[in-house]
């Protein structure tokens, strides 16, 4: 499904190690897309926001407890820069904190975040977490990942740039990529694919795939999916 034609997406990464996004971003299809202009990256670190002389980004947590915790005002203060400039409405803007107790990210998140923003503002949390107020009063939603605990939000906030730019049309080389992609629709995997040479090690490829019989293809791979996805009456 092709969402917008006309589309391009700004992603604000908020972090205190903005180098941290230089190699990935840099490279292959994101770099692409960003040269391409369907993307744009601004990299904005909270701790030039922090006014005290050592540019205090952190602090210990009320009540006590193990390690920092990342303080309220360099992250409002960051956040609220960034919403002065640009061309993208307040409505048109999701901020997305990411926290190992968010909600999950899924592939429903991506094509609704593509759906309804032409900008994403992404806040990469350190220590043991942000001050409980950011996630009250600043952000829209809070992702997580996975059920495990990162040491930074960096990666997050890559994982889910890179997973909303694929959608956004014309950054895949083939249009049709994405609507056949593994959770293009819910339920649905990729069947497996295959490449020279026919024989490796004695494994062949599927003769099916060599017939050139093209609806024989077509639902072996349909069969494939579902039998992956679990959806095929053989495995119910
Ligand atoms: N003390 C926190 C807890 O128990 O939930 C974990 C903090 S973690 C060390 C530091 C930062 O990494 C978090 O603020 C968050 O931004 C990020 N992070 C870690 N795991 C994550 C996950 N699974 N999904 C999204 N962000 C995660």
């Amino acid at each position: 499904m092709i969402y917008r034609t006309d589309m391009s997406m700004r992603f604000d990464f908020v972090s205190i190690f903005p180098e941290c996004f230089d190699s990935y971003l840099g490279v292959s299809m994101m770099n692409r897309a960003r040269q391409d202009g369907l993307v744009s990256f601004r990299f904005a670190d909270p701790r030039k926001y922090a006014t005290d002389k050592h540019h205090t980004v952190d602090d210990s947590p009320y009540g006590g407890g193990a390690g920092m915790v990342m303080k309220p005002e360099p992250l409002f203060a960051c956040v609220e820069d960034l919403l002065s400039e640009g061309e993208a409405s307040r409505d048109r803007t999701r901020i997305i904190l990411f926290s190992a107790k968010g909600r999950p990210f899924v592939q429903d998140d991506a094509r609704r975040l593509v759906g309804s923003y032409d900008r994403l503002i992404l806040i990469a949390g350190r220590y043991e977490g942000v001050d409980e107020r950011v996630h009250e009063h600043l952000v829209d939603e809070e992702l997580s990942i996975g059920e495990y605990v990162l040491t930074g939000g960096e990666l997050p906030a890559m994982v889910v740039a890179d997973a909303v730019t694929r959608l956004i049309p014309g950054v895949l080389g083939n249009a049709e990529s994405a609507e056949t992609e593994s959770h293009s629709e819910e339920g649905v995997l990729e069947h497996p694919q295959y490449t020279k040479p026919e024989e490796f090690r004695g494994w062949r490829v599927p003769d099916v795939l060599l017939s050139g019989h093209h609806e024989e293809i077509r639902k072996w791979r349909e069969r494939m999916s579902s039998r992956r996805a679990g959806t095929d009456i053989e495995t119910v």
